[in-house]
């Protein structure tokens, strides 16, 4: 629990949400200004602050948990879902909290990830190569 964090506050219940889902691990509540009608936020009880702070365990309970209520909301009248995590403000990441996002899509829906693909040259290629595989034993 951190004093400051919003979700902390609504897991200890000093905040309301809609909550729909409750386990040992994590807890499941409709996003407050959903990008659609439905859309769902999980995050894990205990507080981390990015994915790659996590520890293991509560990150795979989580994972679980993200999964279970993806596949009800892939099954509420949508016709796809979009599943998301940010970590870091460069990365729109405003809550603190680890947080997943599952988010219904609907056809004709304004929701677009923006962004311009680009090319990258042999030489990052290789350095991202080198780089991974090295960090990656
Ligand atoms: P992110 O930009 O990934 O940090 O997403 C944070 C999400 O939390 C946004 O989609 C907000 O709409 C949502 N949000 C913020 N405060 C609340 C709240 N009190 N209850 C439910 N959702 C919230
Ligand atoms: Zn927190």
């Amino acid at each position: 629990m951190i004093d400051n964090c919003i979700f902390c506050k609504i897991i200890d219940g000093k905040l309301p949400s809609y909550k729909i889902y409750e386990n040992e691990h994590a807890i499941a509540f409709l996003d407050i200004n959903p990008i659609n009608p439905g859309h769902v936020l999980v995050i894990p009880k205990k507080h981390f602050k990015t994915l790659n702070e996590m520890d293991e365990n509560p990150g795979i309970e989580l994972f679980k948990t993200v999964m279970h209520i993806e596949k009800v909301v892939a099954e509420s009248g949508c016709v796809g879902t979009n599943v998301f995590q940010n970590n870091g403000k460069q990365a729109g990441q405003e809550i603190e909290h680890v947080h997943f996002h599952i988010v219904p899509r609907y056809p004709d829906d304004s929701f677009r990830f923006k962004f311009k693909k680009t090319t990258v040259s042999e030489e990052m290629i290789k350095y991202s190569l080198d780089y991974y595989r090295s960090k990656l034993t």
